[in-house]
Protein backbone atom coordinates (compact mmCIF):
# COMPACT_ATOMS: atom_id res chain seq x y z
CA UNK A 1 0.00 0.00 0.00
CA UNK A 2 1.06 3.59 -0.80
CA UNK A 3 1.52 6.06 1.71
CA UNK A 4 -0.68 9.59 1.47
CA UNK A 5 1.61 11.15 3.91
CA UNK A 6 5.06 10.91 5.64
CA UNK A 7 3.16 12.09 8.90
CA UNK A 8 -0.49 12.15 10.28
CA UNK A 9 -1.16 14.53 12.94
CA UNK A 10 -4.16 14.11 14.75
CA UNK A 11 -5.73 17.16 16.62
CA UNK A 12 -4.63 20.99 16.06
CA UNK A 13 -4.24 21.80 19.45
CA UNK A 14 -0.94 22.77 21.21
CA UNK A 15 0.38 19.20 20.25
CA UNK A 16 -0.34 18.53 17.45
CA UNK A 17 0.14 21.85 15.83
CA UNK A 18 2.89 22.33 17.26
CA UNK A 19 4.12 18.73 15.80
CA UNK A 20 3.16 19.67 12.75
CA UNK A 21 4.84 22.72 12.30
CA UNK A 22 8.07 21.01 12.75
CA UNK A 23 7.39 18.14 10.52
CA UNK A 24 6.77 20.86 8.41
CA UNK A 25 9.60 22.30 8.47
CA UNK A 26 11.80 19.08 9.09
CA UNK A 27 11.05 18.53 5.43
CA UNK A 28 8.36 15.99 6.33
CA UNK A 29 4.78 15.54 4.82
CA UNK A 30 2.35 16.42 7.25
CA UNK A 31 -1.81 16.19 7.31
CA UNK A 32 -2.44 17.55 10.44
CA UNK A 33 -6.75 16.82 11.22
CA UNK A 34 -8.55 18.93 13.21
CA UNK A 35 -12.39 17.97 14.21
CA UNK A 36 -13.37 21.60 14.94
CA UNK A 37 -14.88 23.83 12.08
CA UNK A 38 -11.10 25.74 12.81
CA UNK A 39 -8.73 24.50 14.66
CA UNK A 40 -9.36 26.10 18.37
CA UNK A 41 -13.20 26.09 17.81
CA UNK A 42 -13.54 23.44 20.32
CA UNK A 43 -10.57 24.11 22.46
CA UNK A 44 -11.26 25.86 25.90
CA UNK A 45 -8.63 26.49 28.71
CA UNK A 46 -7.98 28.58 31.59
CA UNK A 47 -5.31 30.62 29.54
CA UNK A 48 -1.78 30.84 30.95
CA UNK A 49 0.50 29.54 28.50
CA UNK A 50 3.86 29.10 30.37
CA UNK A 51 7.42 29.02 29.08
CA UNK A 52 9.12 29.53 26.15
CA UNK A 53 8.96 25.82 24.08
CA UNK A 54 7.62 26.95 20.58
CA UNK A 55 10.66 29.44 20.60
CA UNK A 56 12.23 26.09 19.36
CA UNK A 57 10.00 26.11 15.58
CA UNK A 58 8.19 30.30 16.20
CA UNK A 59 11.67 32.04 17.38
CA UNK A 60 9.62 35.22 17.61
CA UNK A 61 6.30 33.82 18.91
CA UNK A 62 5.97 36.15 21.70
CA UNK A 63 5.77 39.23 19.23
CA UNK A 64 3.62 37.22 16.49
CA UNK A 65 1.07 35.16 18.56
CA UNK A 66 -2.44 36.80 19.44
CA UNK A 67 -1.55 36.56 23.15
CA UNK A 68 -4.08 38.55 25.58
CA UNK A 69 -1.19 39.90 28.01
CA UNK A 70 2.39 39.05 29.53
CA UNK A 71 2.12 37.77 33.35
CA UNK A 72 3.31 40.00 36.15
CA UNK A 73 1.54 38.55 39.09
CA UNK A 74 0.56 35.49 40.76
CA UNK A 75 -2.46 35.57 43.49
CA UNK A 76 -2.51 32.63 45.89
CA UNK A 77 -5.51 31.79 48.22
CA UNK A 78 -8.62 30.63 50.21
CA UNK A 79 -11.84 31.58 49.36
CA UNK A 80 -14.91 31.16 52.29
CA UNK A 81 -18.60 32.39 51.57
CA UNK A 82 -17.47 35.20 53.07
CA UNK A 83 -13.54 36.12 53.63
CA UNK A 84 -10.73 35.99 50.98
CA UNK A 85 -6.94 35.60 52.49
CA UNK A 86 -4.24 35.81 49.63
CA UNK A 87 -0.67 36.61 49.22
CA UNK A 88 1.07 38.06 45.52
CA UNK A 89 3.82 36.97 44.03
CA UNK A 90 5.18 39.63 42.08
CA UNK A 91 8.51 39.10 40.41
CA UNK A 92 10.06 42.19 38.46
CA UNK A 93 11.76 39.41 35.68
CA UNK A 94 8.54 38.73 35.00
CA UNK A 95 8.16 42.13 33.35
CA UNK A 96 11.15 41.29 31.37
CA UNK A 97 11.16 39.65 27.45
CA UNK A 98 11.39 37.04 27.31
CA UNK A 99 8.34 36.40 29.24
CA UNK A 100 7.50 33.40 31.35
CA UNK A 101 4.03 33.60 30.90
CA UNK A 102 1.03 34.70 28.92
CA UNK A 103 -2.67 34.72 29.51
CA UNK A 104 -4.24 33.37 26.09
CA UNK A 105 -7.57 32.63 24.26
CA UNK A 106 -7.53 29.67 22.67
CA UNK A 107 -9.73 29.94 19.81
CA UNK A 108 -7.39 32.55 18.70
CA UNK A 109 -3.53 31.37 19.50
CA UNK A 110 -5.06 27.86 18.32
CA UNK A 111 -6.24 29.29 14.30
CA UNK A 112 -2.71 31.21 14.41
CA UNK A 113 -0.60 28.11 15.01
CA UNK A 114 -2.35 26.14 12.67
CA UNK A 115 -2.15 28.66 10.28
CA UNK A 116 1.45 28.49 10.87
CA UNK A 117 1.25 24.97 10.07
CA UNK A 118 0.22 25.39 6.97
CA UNK A 119 2.77 28.17 6.11
CA UNK A 120 5.23 25.58 6.94
CA UNK A 121 3.74 23.62 4.28
CA UNK A 122 1.50 20.57 6.38
CA UNK A 123 -1.56 20.13 4.89
CA UNK A 124 -3.86 21.27 7.51
CA UNK A 125 -8.12 19.67 7.27
CA UNK A 126 -10.23 21.10 9.46
CA UNK A 127 -14.07 19.95 10.37
CA UNK A 128 -12.74 16.45 9.89
CA UNK A 129 -13.15 14.30 12.94
CA UNK A 130 -10.93 11.23 12.60
CA UNK A 131 -13.33 8.43 13.09
CA UNK A 132 -10.51 5.99 14.52
CA UNK A 133 -6.65 5.03 14.10
CA UNK A 134 -6.55 2.21 11.17
CA UNK A 135 -5.05 -0.84 13.04
CA UNK A 136 -3.26 -3.77 11.10
CA UNK A 137 -2.56 -6.10 13.84
CA UNK A 138 -0.57 -3.88 16.45
CA UNK A 139 0.56 -1.63 14.28
CA UNK A 140 -0.83 1.82 12.97
CA UNK A 141 -0.98 2.52 9.44
CA UNK A 142 -2.94 5.76 9.30
CA UNK A 143 -6.58 7.20 10.29
CA UNK A 144 -10.14 6.04 9.06
CA UNK A 145 -12.91 8.97 8.39
CA UNK A 146 -16.00 8.59 6.71
CA UNK A 147 -14.76 5.06 5.90
CA UNK A 148 -11.41 5.83 3.95
CA UNK A 149 -8.10 5.13 5.22
CA UNK A 150 -5.87 8.17 4.75
CA UNK A 151 -2.08 6.18 5.55
CA UNK A 152 1.50 7.54 6.58
CA UNK A 153 4.07 5.20 8.77
CA UNK A 154 3.65 7.35 11.67
CA UNK A 155 0.60 8.82 12.93
CA UNK A 156 0.85 11.91 16.25
CA UNK A 157 -2.34 11.40 18.33
CA UNK A 158 -3.06 14.55 19.49
CA UNK A 159 -6.84 14.53 20.31
CA UNK A 160 -6.17 15.82 23.62
CA UNK A 161 -8.04 14.56 27.19
CA UNK A 162 -10.27 11.71 27.59
CA UNK A 163 -8.96 10.86 24.14
CA UNK A 164 -11.15 8.98 21.91
CA UNK A 165 -8.68 7.89 19.43
CA UNK A 166 -6.78 5.26 21.75
CA UNK A 167 -9.55 4.72 24.38
CA UNK A 168 -10.18 0.67 24.10
CA UNK A 169 -6.99 0.23 22.15
CA UNK A 170 -3.59 -1.24 23.00
CA UNK A 171 -2.59 2.38 24.08
CA UNK A 172 -4.98 3.14 26.37
CA UNK A 173 -7.28 -0.31 26.88
CA UNK A 174 -9.35 0.87 29.98
CA UNK A 175 -11.15 4.96 30.69
CA UNK A 176 -9.87 6.07 33.95
CA UNK A 177 -12.49 8.51 34.14
CA UNK A 178 -14.10 7.13 37.48
CA UNK A 179 -10.45 8.06 39.44
CA UNK A 180 -9.29 10.91 41.07
CA UNK A 181 -7.49 11.98 38.02
CA UNK A 182 -10.13 13.10 36.69
CA UNK A 183 -10.92 16.44 36.47
CA UNK A 184 -13.97 18.91 35.10
CA UNK A 185 -12.75 22.62 34.36
CA UNK A 186 -15.30 25.06 33.79
CA UNK A 187 -14.97 28.57 32.88
CA UNK A 188 -16.39 31.59 31.95
CA UNK A 189 -15.08 35.09 30.20
CA UNK A 190 -16.57 38.28 31.09
CA UNK A 191 -15.60 41.09 28.67
CA UNK A 192 -14.40 44.67 30.37
CA UNK A 193 -13.39 47.56 28.72
CA UNK A 194 -9.49 47.33 29.15
CA UNK A 195 -8.68 50.95 30.97
CA UNK A 196 -11.06 49.61 33.43
CA UNK A 197 -9.53 45.80 34.07
CA UNK A 198 -6.22 47.52 33.88
CA UNK A 199 -7.63 50.35 36.83
CA UNK A 200 -8.57 47.11 38.51
CA UNK A 201 -5.86 44.82 38.88
CA UNK A 202 -3.61 47.97 38.98
CA UNK A 203 -1.90 46.44 35.29
CA UNK A 204 0.35 48.74 33.02
CA UNK A 205 -0.61 48.27 29.21
CA UNK A 206 -0.14 44.46 28.54
CA UNK A 207 -0.18 43.35 31.60
CA UNK A 208 -1.88 40.26 33.33
CA UNK A 209 -2.91 38.92 36.81
CA UNK A 210 -3.76 35.63 37.31
CA UNK A 211 -5.46 34.36 40.55
CA UNK A 212 -5.68 30.40 42.14
CA UNK A 213 -8.25 30.15 44.87
CA UNK A 214 -8.77 26.92 47.50
CA UNK A 215 -12.25 27.15 47.49
CA UNK A 216 -14.06 26.71 50.54
CA UNK A 217 -17.38 27.65 49.57
CA UNK A 218 -18.86 24.21 48.58
CA UNK A 219 -20.89 21.35 50.74
CA UNK A 220 -18.00 19.23 52.75
CA UNK A 221 -16.23 16.56 50.64
CA UNK A 222 -16.45 19.06 47.05
CA UNK A 223 -12.70 19.45 45.97
CA UNK A 224 -12.42 22.68 43.88
CA UNK A 225 -10.28 25.39 42.90
CA UNK A 226 -10.74 28.19 41.11
CA UNK A 227 -9.00 30.42 38.55
CA UNK A 228 -8.87 34.33 37.16
CA UNK A 229 -6.94 35.11 34.78
CA UNK A 230 -7.08 38.60 33.09
CA UNK A 231 -7.02 39.34 28.94
CA UNK A 232 -7.00 41.84 26.84
CA UNK A 233 -10.46 43.21 27.30
CA UNK A 234 -11.65 39.82 29.32
CA UNK A 235 -11.36 38.12 32.09
CA UNK A 236 -11.59 34.26 31.99
CA UNK A 237 -12.78 32.81 35.45
CA UNK A 238 -13.68 29.19 36.44
CA UNK A 239 -13.55 26.32 38.75
CA UNK A 240 -11.66 22.81 38.26
CA UNK A 241 -13.29 20.12 40.37
CA UNK A 242 -12.74 16.79 41.30
CA UNK A 243 -15.30 14.50 39.29
CA UNK A 244 -14.97 11.98 42.22
CA UNK A 245 -15.59 14.47 44.82
CA UNK A 246 -19.36 15.46 42.98
CA UNK A 247 -20.31 11.68 43.19
CA UNK A 248 -23.85 11.37 45.57
CA UNK A 249 -25.20 14.78 44.66
CA UNK A 250 -23.47 16.88 47.11
CA UNK A 251 -23.29 19.41 44.47
CA UNK A 252 -23.88 19.88 40.69
CA UNK A 253 -21.82 20.78 38.39
CA UNK A 254 -23.69 23.98 36.62
CA UNK A 255 -23.71 25.65 40.53
CA UNK A 256 -20.60 25.96 40.80
CA UNK A 257 -19.27 28.34 38.62
CA UNK A 258 -22.19 30.53 39.71
CA UNK A 259 -21.40 29.92 43.72
CA UNK A 260 -17.68 30.96 42.99
CA UNK A 261 -19.17 34.28 41.37
CA UNK A 262 -20.88 35.06 43.95
CA UNK A 263 -18.22 35.11 46.46
CA UNK A 264 -17.70 38.52 47.25
CA UNK A 265 -14.03 38.88 46.39
CA UNK A 266 -14.65 37.15 42.99
CA UNK A 267 -18.05 39.18 42.67
CA UNK A 268 -16.10 42.47 43.09
CA UNK A 269 -13.29 41.37 40.40
CA UNK A 270 -15.99 40.98 37.35
CA UNK A 271 -18.46 43.83 38.40
CA UNK A 272 -19.50 45.44 35.18
CA UNK A 273 -18.18 42.41 32.80
CA UNK A 274 -20.07 41.01 30.16
CA UNK A 275 -20.54 37.35 29.91
CA UNK A 276 -19.28 36.71 26.23
CA UNK A 277 -18.41 32.69 26.55
CA UNK A 278 -18.80 29.57 28.80
CA UNK A 279 -17.40 26.28 28.62
CA UNK A 280 -16.63 22.99 30.16
CA UNK A 281 -13.93 20.75 29.80
CA UNK A 282 -12.42 17.25 31.19
CA UNK A 283 -8.75 17.31 32.41
CA UNK A 284 -6.95 14.22 33.41
CA UNK A 285 -3.78 15.20 34.89
CA UNK A 286 -0.73 13.64 36.27
CA UNK A 287 1.20 10.26 36.06
CA UNK A 288 -2.20 8.29 36.95
CA UNK A 289 -3.79 9.33 33.52
CA UNK A 290 -0.47 8.12 31.37
CA UNK A 291 -1.28 5.37 29.11
CA UNK A 292 -0.43 1.84 28.68
CA UNK A 293 2.52 3.00 26.12
CA UNK A 294 3.46 6.86 24.93
CA UNK A 295 4.99 4.87 21.41
CA UNK A 296 4.36 1.69 19.57
CA UNK A 297 4.20 0.30 15.71
CA UNK A 298 3.31 3.45 13.83
CA UNK A 299 2.19 5.65 16.75
CA UNK A 300 3.24 8.21 18.95
CA UNK A 301 0.80 9.66 21.52
CA UNK A 302 1.36 13.47 22.08
CA UNK A 303 0.45 16.28 24.90
CA UNK A 304 -3.20 15.86 26.93
CA UNK A 305 -3.73 12.34 25.18
CA UNK A 306 -0.73 11.45 26.63
CA UNK A 307 -1.98 12.84 30.34
CA UNK A 308 0.72 15.15 30.31
CA UNK A 309 -1.25 17.75 32.21
CA UNK A 310 0.69 19.05 35.83
CA UNK A 311 -1.84 20.48 38.05
CA UNK A 312 -0.27 21.17 41.53
CA UNK A 313 -2.97 23.81 43.14
CA UNK A 314 -0.54 26.70 42.48
CA UNK A 315 -0.28 26.01 38.47
CA UNK A 316 -1.97 24.30 35.88
CA UNK A 317 0.44 23.21 32.99
CA UNK A 318 -0.54 21.35 29.87
CA UNK A 319 -0.28 23.76 27.12
CA UNK A 320 3.43 23.86 27.32
CA UNK A 321 3.62 20.15 28.08
CA UNK A 322 1.42 19.74 24.98
CA UNK A 323 4.11 21.67 22.98
CA UNK A 324 7.29 20.09 24.35
CA UNK A 325 5.82 16.53 23.87
CA UNK A 326 4.38 17.50 20.44
CA UNK A 327 7.81 19.05 19.28
CA UNK A 328 9.88 15.55 20.71
CA UNK A 329 7.16 13.65 18.72
CA UNK A 330 7.74 15.01 16.00
CA UNK A 331 11.48 14.66 16.07
CA UNK A 332 11.20 11.03 16.58
CA UNK A 333 9.02 11.24 13.68
CA UNK A 334 11.57 12.90 11.39
CA UNK A 335 14.58 10.97 12.56
CA UNK A 336 12.14 7.20 11.88
CA UNK A 337 11.30 9.13 8.28
CA UNK A 338 14.69 9.40 7.66
CA UNK A 339 15.42 5.68 8.50
CA UNK A 340 12.11 4.38 6.49
CA UNK A 341 11.42 2.48 10.01
CA UNK A 342 8.36 3.41 11.81
CA UNK A 343 8.61 0.07 14.38
CA UNK A 344 8.21 0.33 17.85
CA UNK A 345 11.66 -0.50 18.34
CA UNK A 346 12.92 2.83 16.55
CA UNK A 347 10.31 5.19 17.68
CA UNK A 348 11.28 4.28 21.30
CA UNK A 349 13.34 7.26 21.01
CA UNK A 350 10.29 9.08 21.68
CA UNK A 351 10.38 8.06 25.32
CA UNK A 352 13.95 8.79 25.18
CA UNK A 353 13.76 12.06 24.21
CA UNK A 354 10.64 12.82 26.45
CA UNK A 355 13.25 11.44 29.48
CA UNK A 356 15.59 13.69 28.36
CA UNK A 357 13.34 16.54 28.07
CA UNK A 358 12.47 16.03 31.73
CA UNK A 359 9.08 15.45 30.90
CA UNK A 360 8.71 11.83 32.17
CA UNK A 361 10.36 12.71 35.54
CA UNK A 362 8.69 16.13 36.59
CA UNK A 363 5.16 13.38 36.17
CA UNK A 364 6.56 10.48 37.78
CA UNK A 365 8.71 12.75 40.89
CA UNK A 366 5.24 14.67 41.40
CA UNK A 367 2.88 11.18 41.61
CA UNK A 368 1.82 11.81 44.95
CA UNK A 369 0.30 15.04 44.26
CA UNK A 370 -3.01 14.07 43.28
CA UNK A 371 -3.53 12.71 47.28
CA UNK A 372 -2.55 15.58 48.46
CA UNK A 373 -4.20 17.59 46.25
CA UNK A 374 -7.51 15.83 46.29
CA UNK A 375 -7.57 15.37 50.42
CA UNK A 376 -10.99 16.40 51.43
CA UNK A 377 -9.36 18.63 54.50
CA UNK A 378 -8.01 21.09 52.00
CA UNK A 379 -11.14 22.07 50.97
CA UNK A 380 -13.48 21.59 54.35
CA UNK A 381 -11.28 22.84 56.73
CA UNK A 382 -8.34 25.17 55.74
CA UNK A 383 -10.01 27.83 53.83
CA UNK A 384 -12.18 28.55 56.82
CA UNK A 385 -9.35 27.84 59.32
CA UNK A 386 -6.69 30.02 57.84
CA UNK A 387 -9.54 32.81 57.53
CA UNK A 388 -10.53 32.43 60.91
CA UNK A 389 -6.96 32.81 61.66
CA UNK A 390 -6.16 35.46 60.42
CA UNK A 391 -9.86 37.67 61.61
CA UNK A 392 -8.59 37.12 65.40
CA UNK A 393 -4.96 37.69 64.80
CA UNK A 394 -6.28 41.09 63.57
CA UNK A 395 -9.07 41.62 66.08
CA UNK A 396 -8.32 44.47 68.25
CA UNK A 397 -10.41 42.29 71.31
CA UNK A 398 -11.46 43.95 74.37
CA UNK A 399 -8.90 42.55 77.12
CA UNK A 400 -5.66 40.95 76.45
CA UNK A 401 -3.65 40.11 73.26
CA UNK A 402 -3.60 36.14 73.27
CA UNK A 403 -0.02 34.36 71.90
CA UNK A 404 -0.30 33.17 68.37
CA UNK A 405 0.03 29.30 69.64
CA UNK A 406 -3.31 30.10 71.41
CA UNK A 407 -5.16 31.65 69.12
CA UNK A 408 -4.53 29.11 66.21
CA UNK A 409 -5.83 26.86 68.77
CA UNK A 410 -8.90 28.65 69.35
CA UNK A 411 -8.78 28.59 64.94
CA UNK A 412 -8.49 25.20 65.04
CA UNK A 413 -11.60 24.46 67.30
CA UNK A 414 -13.50 27.11 65.75
CA UNK A 415 -13.64 24.78 62.58
CA UNK A 416 -13.38 21.29 64.01
CA UNK A 417 -9.66 21.08 62.88
CA UNK A 418 -7.31 18.63 64.77
CA UNK A 419 -3.67 18.80 65.16
CA UNK A 420 -2.98 15.90 63.90
CA UNK A 421 -4.61 15.98 61.29
CA UNK A 422 -2.87 19.48 60.81
CA UNK A 423 0.40 18.27 61.43
CA UNK A 424 0.35 15.55 59.18
CA UNK A 425 -1.21 17.34 56.19
CA UNK A 426 1.58 20.02 56.58
CA UNK A 427 4.21 16.66 56.27
CA UNK A 428 2.59 15.55 53.51
CA UNK A 429 2.22 18.82 51.29
CA UNK A 430 6.09 19.37 52.09
CA UNK A 431 6.77 15.68 50.91
CA UNK A 432 4.98 15.71 47.24
CA UNK A 433 5.61 19.09 46.87
C1 LIG B 1 -10.57 24.76 32.51
C2 LIG B 1 -9.16 24.45 32.08
C3 LIG B 1 -8.15 25.29 32.47
C4 LIG B 1 -6.83 25.05 32.06
N1 LIG B 1 -5.86 25.96 32.38
C5 LIG B 1 -4.63 25.80 31.88
C6 LIG B 1 -3.65 26.81 32.07
O1 LIG B 1 -3.92 27.86 32.64
N2 LIG B 1 -2.40 26.59 31.58
C7 LIG B 1 -2.08 25.44 30.90
O2 LIG B 1 -0.92 25.29 30.47
N3 LIG B 1 -2.99 24.48 30.71
C8 LIG B 1 -4.26 24.62 31.15
N4 LIG B 1 -5.20 23.66 30.92
C9 LIG B 1 -4.79 22.44 30.21
C10 LIG B 1 -4.59 22.70 28.71
O3 LIG B 1 -5.74 23.28 28.18
C11 LIG B 1 -4.27 21.40 28.00
O4 LIG B 1 -3.24 20.73 28.66
C12 LIG B 1 -3.84 21.65 26.55
O5 LIG B 1 -4.88 22.25 25.85
C13 LIG B 1 -3.45 20.33 25.88
O6 LIG B 1 -3.18 20.53 24.52
P1 LIG B 1 -3.40 19.34 23.50
O7 LIG B 1 -2.95 19.85 22.18
O8 LIG B 1 -2.78 18.10 24.02
O9 LIG B 1 -4.97 19.06 23.51
P2 LIG B 1 -6.18 20.04 23.08
O10 LIG B 1 -5.78 21.45 23.28
O11 LIG B 1 -7.35 19.52 23.78
O12 LIG B 1 -6.28 19.77 21.53
C14 LIG B 1 -6.80 18.58 21.00
C15 LIG B 1 -7.37 18.88 19.65
O13 LIG B 1 -7.77 17.66 19.03
C16 LIG B 1 -9.00 17.84 18.38
N5 LIG B 1 -9.62 16.52 18.25
C17 LIG B 1 -10.09 15.74 19.25
N6 LIG B 1 -10.56 14.58 18.76
C18 LIG B 1 -10.38 14.64 17.41
C19 LIG B 1 -10.67 13.75 16.37
N7 LIG B 1 -11.23 12.56 16.58
N8 LIG B 1 -10.36 14.11 15.10
C20 LIG B 1 -9.78 15.32 14.85
N9 LIG B 1 -9.48 16.21 15.82
C21 LIG B 1 -9.77 15.87 17.09
C22 LIG B 1 -9.75 18.80 19.30
O14 LIG B 1 -10.82 19.45 18.65
C23 LIG B 1 -8.63 19.74 19.70
O15 LIG B 1 -8.50 20.82 18.82
C24 LIG B 1 -6.53 23.88 31.30
C25 LIG B 1 -7.56 23.01 30.93
C26 LIG B 1 -8.87 23.30 31.29
C27 LIG B 1 -9.96 22.37 30.83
Amino acid sequence: MVDDFDVIVVGAGMAGSAAAIRLAQGGASVLLLERGAEAGSKNLSGGILWGNDLARVLPNWQEAMPVERHLVRKRFGFLTPDRALSFDFDDSAWRKAPYVAHTVLRARTDRWLAQKAEEAGATVVSGVPVERLAWEGRTVVGVVQGGETTRAPVTIVADGTNSRLTLGTPIRPKARLEDDATELGIKEVYRLDPARLEERFQLGPGEAHAEEWVLGIYPPGVMAGGFLYTNRDTISLGVVVSVASLYGGKAYAHDLVETFKQQPTIRRAIEGGELVEYGAKLISSGWASRPAAFHGDGWLVAGDAAGFVFSNGIVIQGMNYAIRTGLEAAETSLAAHAARDASAARLADYDRRLEAAGVLADFRDFEGLDRVKWNARIYSYYPRFATELFHELMDPGEGRKEHLWRTMRKAQRAVGLGSGALLWDGLELVREM
